[in-house]
């Protein structure tokens, strides 16, 4: 028998990578724990005098890395990059607010926010109100002596109305009450909360700030370092912490981020007007459209960047929705938004279905009503292709 080589020079592993390699790319750290060199020297790690990584949940390079980059675009420090921009919203949760305590939060959150607020946190004895942020004297009324936190997302899903950010962030300071945005539809591109008066800042990283649909994260920022410090450790406890390849894939994605954002926005915005223009169109909310009604807050806090979300109805019922879904073959129906391709979503089915017919059609989400999330093609092609979707969806009006 021909002889082996010894089954321990296999499995054992030397110490990679060698740190005189000096790649151009970040490399992709999937290791799940850290050597130290002695017991002496991790003492120095966990009492702070040294820098290092003991195991994989508690941290890796690839998460911190890109929470660099993240907390340099948002102007924060020391962030958390999580499991998913829902892992995030635990996060907040977890390290900001007390059984018996009280949460004031915008009505037409992202869904999920939604739910884990109406129906997992009076699990743990805390109350919610929910109330419309472009009238800050509705949040104002909202507020009780038990509020600890007020939850907003700058732009909301789908019907995009844009919060009053300073009148809330105002109520916020006076009553003591920490700010809580999401800036996922938003993005540091257009908008900075903290510069607002936001506490803690997060977003979906998943969505147009990886911008390819391949990682779901999340990120975290808090201006006071004593929640930033609770902030990473029930990320790490609860065990929120991102995949390594996951961040790998972001950090890439966030590298043409500003570029891509700039594309999309002039997309949306060349297709809002075409849109408009449509006779098969009935409606277009668009914050960049002077017929916004929230044009006005929209252009003094996104300084132009509206962003690449944009809706639209058109008439004709689920029939005529369906005929403009099919003769759009290549604007991909999907429930996402932000990617580097223009994707379509139809809140009625999806991101809404939970809600009662009532509820949305106080919120104008009809059968008609289309979401788009406008990437970055050729704007002659998308004009093209919607052109032919509208056309068809006429045709099949009920
Ligand atoms: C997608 C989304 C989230 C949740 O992010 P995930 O990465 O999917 O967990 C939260 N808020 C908003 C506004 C979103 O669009």
């Amino acid at each position: 028998m021909a002889e082996r080589p010894e089954n321990r020079s296999v499995v054992r592993r030397g110490l990679v990578p060698p740190d005189d390699l000096r790649p151009l790319v970040t490399p992709l750290y999937p290791s799940v724990a850290y050597r130290a060199a002695s017991p002496d020297a991790l003492d120095d790690q966990y009492e702070g005098r040294t820098e290092g990584y003991t195991y994989a949940r508690e941290g890796h390079p690839n998460a911190d890395v890109l929470a660099d980059k993240l907390d340099w675009l948002e102007g924060m420090h020391e962030g958390v990059v999580t499991a998913s921009g829902m892992a995030a919203l635990t996060a907040i949760i977890l390290a900001t607010v007390e059984q018996g305590a009280h949460v004031v939060a915008g009505e037409q959150l992202y869904g999920r926010s939604m739910r884990m607020l109406s129906q997992d946190l009076p699990r743990f004895g805390v109350g919610v109100s929910f109330v419309d942020t472009c009238d800050a004297d509705a949040v104002r009324a909202a507020v009780r002596p038990e509020t600890q936190i007020v939850l907003v997302e700058v732009m909301s899903n789908p019907t995009l109305r844009i919060a009053d950010l300073e009148g809330i962030a105002a109520i916020a300071r006076e009553e003591g009450l920490l700010l809580v945005v999401d800036n996922t539809f938003t993005t540091p591109r257009a908008i900075r909360p903290a510069d607002y008066g936001a506490d803690i800042v997060f977003s979906s990283v998943t969505k147009l700030l990886a911008g390819h649909s391949d990682a779901t994260l999340g990120y975290v920022a808090a201006r006071n370092r004593k929640i930033r410090a609770r902030l990473r450790d029930v990320a790490v406890t609860w065990g929120l912490t991102p995949s390594p390849f996951d961040c790998w894939l972001a950090e890439r994605g966030l590298h043409s981020f500003a570029v891509r954002y700039d594309r999309a926005t002039e997309n949306a915005a060349e297709l809002a007007d075409f849109l408009a223009a449509h006779e098969a169109v009935e409606r277009v909310i668009y914050p960049g459209r002077a017929d916004h009604p929230d044009h006005a807050r929209a252009a003094a806090l996104l300084a132009g960047a509206w962003g690449n979300m944009l809706s639209f109805t058109i008439a004709g019922g689920r029939r005529a929705a369906n005929a403009l879904v099919t003769a759009a073959p290549d604007i991909a129906f999907a429930p996402t938004l932000g990617d580097i391709g223009t994707t379509l979503s139809h809140p009625a089915t999806s991101s809404h279905r939970g809600l009662d017919p009532s509820e949305r059609t106080a919120l104008g989400i009809t059968e008609g009503f289309f979401r788009l999330s406008v990437g970055i093609e050729d704007i002659d092609l998308l004009r093209d292709e919607l052109d032919r979707a509208l056309i068809a969806a006429q045709a099949e009006r009920e």
